[in-house]
């Protein structure tokens, strides 16, 4: 069967030679006789897959001394309630970002847990840009800052890292984690769903500097104290194992293709690939600020939106799947993660000007 140019934001598309590379290996990892599914968490052949994507992982990102790499689950939502209940440490509350739906979710988990103060919201423009930071109110005693540096709904991204002072700056990178290069020093904890740029969901990054970890007082219950995870070696409980083995391979393919600055090259050219099309056909419209544009997510209307279900209804029998935009703002959205094809945009733009030329 062929397979298809899949656009969803999440589960997205993984890079066909891991899957390839996971099917070949599914009844016998390198001669166990097992699969990866079938092994136990704590014998050496898990640990080491474990230990290398750990590994791999720190020096994709280049993960400095002194942070801490988590694998665990209950997806980014989870950690909305993480941070708050691990970072205030004393502290009344936490100043929080509002760029979107994403942004919109981690502020309703922490509101129930301490006093959010919105230091900036894009809600007066429907969230289509980002607030610079010269227009935040933060605060000095606020224990963290959170910022949602890519709107998966919106589409909206930041392409620079806020500056917080001695405030930990904490994201929310699910959407463009490994995109491209990112300074985890500027950050105090850093955490992703796996589900669009790493691989199965089930599977959480956290990366946490070692101060922010174990001062909470009373600290949480164990399950959701990151002290907890960081002693155990994140094998506190059982681990996703099967997601962490996947992401294990993407971070290995990541690494043999050039890194996050390759990536990052690619992911430059295969957005333009689009954008320069959506900007130069008066059929369709980008809601976004052209600075804030996200390379990994992009939301798009058509003139007509009477048209919405004949655009998919086409696109899905050329084999361009998962196109329709977030209910919350309609339209179209192409997610176009790492493992997205150039060839698979180009084949998405040609359609897009196909459809154009006999709708328009
Ligand atoms: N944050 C962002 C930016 C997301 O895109 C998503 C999922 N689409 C989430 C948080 C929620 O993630 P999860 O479903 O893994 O809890």
């Amino acid at each position: 069967m062929a397979r298809v140019y899949n656009f969803s934001a999440g589960p997205a598309t993984l890079p066909e030679d891991v899957l390839r590379q996971a099917a070949e290996e599914m009844l016998d990892w390198r001669g166990t006789g097992q699969s990866v599914m079938e092994m136990s968490h704590r014998g050496k052949d898990f640990v080491s897959i474990a230990e290398t994507a750990e590994a791999d992982l720190r020096e994709l990102l280049g993960v400095p001394d002194g942070y801490h790499v988590l694998f665990l689950q209950g997806g980014a939502s989870l950690q909305f309630e993480m941070v708050p209940m691990n970072l205030l440490a004393g502290k009344a509350g936490a100043d929080y970002v509002n760029t979107g739906e994403w942004a919109k979710k981690a502020i309703k988990a922490a509101s129930k847990l301490c006093d959010v103060n919105v230091a900036a919201s894009a809600e007066d423009k429907s969230f289509t840009y980002v607030p610079p930071q010269s227009q935040w109110n933060l605060r000095d005693d606020a224990a963290y800052v959170h910022i949602t540096p890519n709107e998966t709904i919106g589409g909206v991204e930041y392409h620079w890292t806020p500056d917080t002072g001695d405030v930990p700056l904490v994201c929310d990178a699910s959407s463009n984690i490994l995109s491209k290069p990112i300074d985890v020093a500027a950050h105090g904890l850093i955490y992703a769903g796996a589900q669009k740029n790493i691989g199965p969901a089930g599977l959480t990054i956290v990366i946490v500097r070692d101060d922010l970890v174990g001062r909470a007082d009373p600290a949480p219950t164990p399950m959701l104290d990151y002290a907890t995870h960081v002693k155990a070696g994140s094998m506190y409980n059982t681990p996703p194992t099967y997601a962490i083995y996947i992401a294990g391979l993407v971070f290995a393919r990541l690494k043999a293709a050039g890194g996050l600055a390759a990536a990052q090259e690619r992911n430059v050219k295969k957005a333009a690939v689009l954008y320069d099309y959506l900007d130069s056909a008066d059929f369709y419209r980008s809601p976004v600020a052209l600075a804030d544009r996200s390379l990994m997510n992009v939301p798009f209307t058509l003139a007509d939106p009477a048209l919405d279900a004949e655009f998919l209804a086409g696109a899905s029998s050329r084999g361009l799947v998962q196109l329709k935009g977030h209910r919350s703002v309609g339209g179209m959205r192409a997610s176009i993660y790492n493992a997205m094809p150039i060839e698979g945009v180009r084949a998405l733009v040609d359609y897009m000007a196909d459809f154009a030329a006999r709708k328009g």
